[in-house]
């Protein structure tokens, strides 16, 4: 509801326009009304329905979860068929299947950060923020970056090793092969460095998700934007050092947030050896530590649906799951400001300064 339509239900409900004129109405829009309107949610990352590694994931679930925008990721890793050049292939045959799906009108890609609705989108076409997971796909060749946002693609994770690799590729490493602390993390790579200062200039948003410290480091030292990691969660803030793993540590995370970027939680549910991550509230108590350390502007969603996480908080089902996060978050004594923070502004704000950046360098280089 926007502030013209409340004013007419006002008007429905017996007020007129003049006893309105008497009423303090901003003050009763933003106490009564305003913590009953619709919270705007951007889902940070997430991957193609019917193309994920979960069948939970489907246009159907993305609707429920009256989103503003979704991430949808398609896999630019080594993953790929092996051959020259398959992984960039790859990338863009499956960025074929979005962009045809926004010619059938199922979903529009978000070209700019106006493009994203404050409302949710409940009917037309889904809004989409193209993304990429795993920067092999550009290979060694930095114009596919400008290919690649021509095609819409607005977000890059750089790296996402797989399996069978050894954590590495041609831009930095992969946290799960690396301890906080490994010397051996070489991190960003001169190659890595040209393609951080080139999305810069061309207003793509780089994902640290996944990287190593040293990379996540050498990214946010040398980057003119802000940067994202799009799906992870913290440890506590009593941790100093991890193994090689996916989740962040508070000193890892302030790197990120001095660059004015967000980290994205997700939904993952694990019980560990001295803390676990079990149900919504466990959550909420995680967003909460993280508020009192950084504040609430660097946290952000990201669900990683249809990434086929190995496990999830209790009562997460698919991503419409989002709703009772949020209850969870009025719940647990957040305000419709903080939730609006969380859910969608915070990662906005990342966006639409990386697109800002992007205009003013074009501008000094015209
Ligand atoms: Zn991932």
């Amino acid at each position: 509801m926007n502030r013209r339509e409340f004013l007419a239900k006002l008007v429905r409900y017996g007020l007129s326009a003049g006893a309105l004129s008497a009423l303090p109405v901003e003050r009763l829009f933003a106490q009564e009304f305003y913590p009953r309107l619709a919270v705007p949610i951007i889902d940070a990352h997430a991957h193609l329905p019917g193309y994920s590694w979960d069948e939970e994931h489907t246009f159907d679930a993305i609707r429920h979860a009256k989103l503003c925008a979704i991430s949808m990721a398609v896999m630019g890793d080594n993953n790929a068929p092996v051959g020259a050049d398959s992984t960039y292939i790859n990338a863009k045959e499956s960025i074929d299947i979005v962009r045809q799906w926004e010619a059938q009108k199922l979903i529009k890609i978000v070209r700019r950060p106006s493009d994203i609705p404050l409302q949710p989108v409940l009917t037309g076409p889904i809004p989409v923020i193209l993304s990429i997971e795993g920067g092999d796909a550009i290979g060694t060749d930095l114009e596919r970056l400008k290919e690649f946002y021509d095609l819409g693609v607005r977000m890059i994770t750089l790296v996402h090793g797989t399996t069978t690799q050894s954590g590495n590729n041609q831009i930095g490493n992969d946290m799960r092969q690396f301890s906080s602390s490994d010397s051996t993390d070489g991190g960003l790579t001169d190659f890595g460095f040209q393609v951080i200062h080139r999305m810069n200039r061309i207003g793509m948003v780089v994902d640290v998700a996944h990287a190593s410290a040293q990379t996540l480091f050498d990214i946010a030292s040398c980057t003119r934007a802000p940067i994202i990691d799009s799906h992870t969660s913290p440890f506590p803030s009593s941790v100093t050092w991890r193994p090689p793993s996916r989740l962040r540590l508070y000193n890892e995370m302030a790197a990120i947030v001095e660059t004015g970027g967000v980290i994205c939680t997700w939904p993952i549910g694990f019980d560990g050896d001295s803390f676990g991550r079990l149900t919504f509230a466990d959550w909420v108590e995680e967003i909460k530590a993280f508020k009192s350390y950084f504040g609430i502007r660097f946290i952000g969603l990201g669900t990683d649906s249809g990434g086929g996480l190995p496990g999830y908080v209790e009562g997460w089902e698919s991503i419409s799951s989002v709703r009772r996060l949020l209850d969870a978050m009025r719940s647990g004594g957040f305000g419709p400001m903080e939730i609006s923070a969380f859910m969608s502004l915070n990662f906005l704000r990342a966006f639409t300064r990386c697109h800002a950046i992007a205009q003013v360098s074009n501008y000094l280089n015209a």
